[in-house]
């Protein structure tokens, strides 16, 4: 799809407005697109797939609707901005539901928890579960508004392009205890370890091991509780769609089937791309919203790098794989709520078999979607669509998944039919999978990484890679590889960043 006929060879067009190349459309790299035109850019965004949305990529099958990834809305008002820029208003396009609860969590004893937004109700499950950390628990929720106060409302959408920036925060991030990992702090306030688990599992939403991550992401707490979690009515697929839309209103360009095969340069300047079909675009300002692995190690020579050397990246610790399965049910399944989580009868064991002896372990925990639950328009009349996630090791780990993909997804099956979904295999309509080496072929994700590097101290702010370029001038990155990390929130903030560090289009004129 070439939705502009216009020559983007030319950096500056006639108009003279400045270009910016946007390479990758996922939600950074498309919310980077609608802030530089909104700042007086003539944006072009090239996609190497063939729809865009990169992991909110859309599987339309068997008259199912498949999103292929994010589905959890935790923080609309950064989306409102993007809509408010370009004069209009979120709800003018998007319908979003309130989810309630967030999510239903069912321990292999056979308990369950209602995790939710409302205050009484949360204090009343937590009672019900463990009457002795209530008190721990409201006090675990204060100490999270506070860490979002600073890692979200002050730090978030800030850059750190420099030492001094990280230095800046660095006494806030020690008296909110940012050394520590998430569990460890949630530990402090609870002991049993039902809850731990119930007040710890956030990390791995973005890919983190919450043994691991430092605890600035118990900032998420809070923010569903402010904000609550949404689903988008059509799926989050209408998201990435309006947002193409916004862009082209703006008179942007879009372009499907666009893979770029490297940055050029003039020096350490990007001066533009090329294409994988031969084709060289100008541009003024070059923005990477593909993996920041990729775009170091695959779309700029070695020669050029002082900092993201090919070492520096294969050293660093990556987020866990996930493995994916879509699939349709011929008949509803009524009493399994939008969000589930099954967790398996290991949580510490299993989170070190993929995370540090990246073993694919025969038990699993779950994250079961069920969208039909808001929204029945995704899948035919009667039937139900799913997905459900099991975090797996990347590539690191050498499993080949051409091997082990059908053995896994069956165990999955199994496991859904002896729980959740009775009788499942039977009501099978439809069904595909995604396993971190389709993550590595399609998206030019780095070792299969779901969520790109993993979101650990060493790893955060100014230690990943920043989003003005510390290599290349004119060069830019949004997204999860990039400060402040994975997440729709998270890479939304990534495209704020830029407000401040890529320069006024007036200074190009
Ligand atoms: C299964 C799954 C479920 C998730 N659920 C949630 C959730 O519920 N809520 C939430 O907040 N987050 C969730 N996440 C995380 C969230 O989806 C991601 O962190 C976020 O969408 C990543 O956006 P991004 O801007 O980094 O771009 P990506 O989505 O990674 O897109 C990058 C794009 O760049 C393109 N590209 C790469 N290389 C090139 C190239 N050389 N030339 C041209 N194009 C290129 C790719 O094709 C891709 O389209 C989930 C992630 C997954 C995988």
């Amino acid at each position: 799809m070439k939705l502009d006929a216009r020559d983007e060879t030319l950096a500056t067009d006639r108009t003279k407005r400045p270009h910016a190349v946007v390479i990758g459309s996922g939600f950074g790299g498309l919310a980077a697109a609608i802030r530089l035109g909104a700042r007086g850019y003539r944006v072009t965004v090239l996609e190497k797939l063939d729809a865009p949305g990169g992991r909110a990529y859309v599987y339309r099958q068997d008259g199912f609707v498949f999103d292929a990834g994010p589905t959890i809305i935790t923080a609309p008002f950064l989306f409102e901005e993007l809509w408010q820029l370009c004069g209009k208003a979120l709800s003018d396009d998007i319908d979003l539901r309130p989810v309630a609860p967030f999510y239903r969590i069912h321990f292999h004893d056979g308990t369950t928890f209602d995790y939710s937004g409302d205050a009484n109700a949360m204090r009343a499950e937590v009672a019900r579960l463990a009457p002795r950390d209530v008190a721990g628990y409201e006090r675990f929720m204060q100490v999270s508004e506070a860490i979002f106060k600073v890692g979200f409302v002050q730090l978030g959408h800030v850059p750190f392009s420099k030492w001094s920036d990280m230095a800046r925060v660095l006494p806030d991030l020690l008296r909110l205890f940012g050394y520590r990992t998430v569990y460890g702090l949630v530990s402090r306030f609870v002991r049993d370890e039902r809850l731990r688990c119930i007040l710890s599992f956030h990390p791995l939403l973005i890919g983190g091991n919450p043994f691991k991550t430092t605890s600035i992401y118990c900032l998420i707490a809070f923010l569903e509780r402010r904000w609550g979690v949404h689903f988008v009515m059509g799926g989050t697929g209408r998201l990435i769609e309006r947002m193409v839309g916004l862009i082209q209103g703006q008179g942007g360009t879009v372009r499907l089937d666009a893979e770029v095969r490297q940055i050029t340069l003039c020096g350490r300047r990007a001066t533009g791309v090329l294409l994988a079909d031969g084709q060289t675009i100008a541009a003024d300002i070059v923005i990477s919203n593909a993996d920041s692995a990729h775009t170091y190690r695959h779309l700029l020579p070695a020669s050029v790098r002082r900092r993201w050397s090919n070492r520096r990246l294969e050293r660093a610790d990556y987020s866990m794989g996930l493995f994916v399965w879509y699939f349709g049910t011929r008949k509803t399944y009524p009493d399994i709520a939008h969000h589930t989580l099954l967790l398996g009868p290991r949580y510490r064991g299993l989170l070190k078999d993929i995370f540090e002896a990246k073993r694919l372990a025969a038990d699993f925990s779950l994250y079961l979607h069920r969208p039909t639950a808001t929204d029945p328009s995704l899948a035919p009349p009667g039937c139900d669509g799913f997905y459900v996630l099991s975090p797996v090791p990347h590539l690191g780990a050498g499993i080949d998944w051409n091997a082990r993909a059908e053995a896994y997804r069956a165990a999955i099956e199994a496991a859904l039919e002896e729980t959740l979904l009775p009788d499942l295999k039977n009501q099978l309509v439809t069904s595909r999978i995604m396993t971190p080496a389709d993550f590595h072929d399609r998206l030019n994700a780095y070792q299969g990484a779901a969520f790109s590097l993993a979101p650990v101290l060493l790893q955060s702010a100014w230690f990943r890679p920043h989003n003005m370029s510390e290599d290349i001038e004119h060069l830019y990155l949004v997204g999860a590889g990039t400060h402040p990390g994975a997440g729709v929130p998270g890479v939304l903030c990534s495209a704020k960043v830029l407000d401040a560090v890529v320069p006024d289009a007036i200074t190009f004129q």
